[in-house]
């Protein structure tokens, strides 16, 4: 009997031991369940929270803030414009000097014209001459064959980048040449090669000088060979020539040379003179006095006396036109002065043709042209 109650009690014992094992499996799985719930929830909002953040850091390092963003761009467009307009304003420069003369020369030229007697082979030159220019400036091509030696004249304010400048003048006068604006005109001196773009050691010929004012101003100006060729240098005294050192040896040098060079250097011509220097300077300021306008007055008053004379005395030596004779042989006449050693006294004469190519632009900010200067 005790020992059949006592079987019941651990019978019953088990039960409930069971039972309680099941409860608490149940409750302890209850509790993971919603342990489990509470995890991915949280989980959750941690991976928000986090995607959220990485998410602001990529984005930050993608894309750069929105001001900065802005003022490359603007900077970078700016720097391509300026670059790309810089070189369309020399070439346009390229294009008019070499297609169009100057309303200052071509008025000198039709005034030539009306002064030659009807029915000469002078007046037949000049009307030639007047047909070329209106026939050159109508098909935008070059007035002569010979596009001559490039000059540019540039004044610019302090800081001007002027290794960046020739780049780009360089780059243009390549184009120029490619579209036809310019001929194939620059060989090396010892080969004889043509490197068929214009540019190489001394060519284009860039003269840079600095001014007061803001803006660049560009001058550019063409120099035919044949004209070239004819300019001369005089080392006075001259006694062949009977030239001392004053403004009388100076006149008569100018004159020999307008003598010599008479039925070559296609005249009518224009006369760009320097009085002293050295060699080297003389025949640079020479040429720039052919950047003077045709109708300007020389500041100097014996200098404009002189102008006038050699002008004059030259149309009345009967070379004429190309040398056939006739009331035009020279078209002006612009002398300069450089300081000279007292043991020196050179009398440069550069010698344009009538196919006298120069203008000039002055540039706005951009590099855009302002105005045109002849
Ligand atoms: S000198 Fe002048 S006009 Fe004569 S061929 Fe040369 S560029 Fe032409």
């Amino acid at each position: 009997m005790v020992k059949k109650k006592a079987k019941a009690k651990k019978v019953v014992a088990k039960k409930a031991v069971k039972k309680t094992t099941k409860k608490t499996t149940k409750k302890v799985a209850a509790k993971k369940v919603v342990a489990k719930k509470a995890t991915k929830k949280v989980a959750k909002k941690v991976a928000k929270k986090v995607a959220k953040k990485v998410a602001k850091k990529v984005a930050k390092k993608a894309a750069p803030k929105k001001a900065p963003a802005k003022k490359i761009a603007v900077k970078k467009t700016l720097a391509k414009k300026g670059g790309d307009q810089l070189f369309d304003s020399l070439l346009e420069l390229i294009r008019k000097t070499s297609a169009e003369i100057p309303g200052d020369i071509q008025k000198v030229i039709l005034e030539a014209l009306h002064r030659e007697e009807k029915n000469t082979t002078a007046e037949y030159a000049m009307n030639i001459i007047k047909a070329n220019i209106e026939l050159a400036k109508k098909k935008s091509q070059p007035l002569c064959q010979d596009t001559g030696t490039i000059l540019f004249y540039v004044s610019h304010p302090v800081g001007f980048n002027q290794t960046e400048f020739t780049k780009t003048v360089h780059k243009a006068v390549r184009k120029a040449t490619e579209v036809g604006f310019l001929r194939q005109n620059s060989v090396d001196s010892l080969t004889g090669k043509n490197d068929s773009m214009n540019v190489g050691p001394g060519h284009p010929d860039i003269h840079f000088h600095e001014h007061k004012k803001n803006s660049v101003e560009i001058k550019l100006m063409l120099k035919g060979g044949g004209c070239e060729n004819v300019g001369a240098q005089y080392s006075l005294p001259n006694q062949a020539l009977g030239a001392g050192r004053d403004l009388d040896g100076v006149r008569k040098a100018i004159l020999d040379c307008i003598v010599k060079a008479q039925g070559k250097g296609c005249g009518p011509g224009v006369l760009g003179v320097c009085i002293g220097g050295d060699r080297g300077a003389g025949y640079v300021q020479s040429k720039e006095q052919l950047l003077r306008k045709l109708d300007d007055e020389n500041s100097v008053a014996d200098l404009k006396k002189l102008e006038k004379d050699i002008v004059e005395t030259a149309n009345k030596l009967g070379i004429g036109p190309m040398g056939f004779g006739g009331k035009t042989t020279l078209l002006g006449c612009k002398i300069g002065t450089l300081n000279r050693l007292p043991a020196s006294f050179f009398v440069s004469v550069s010698y344009m043709c009538w196919a006298y190519r120069r203008q000039g632009v002055s540039l706005k900010g951009d590099n855009s042209i302002a105005k045109w200067l002849y």
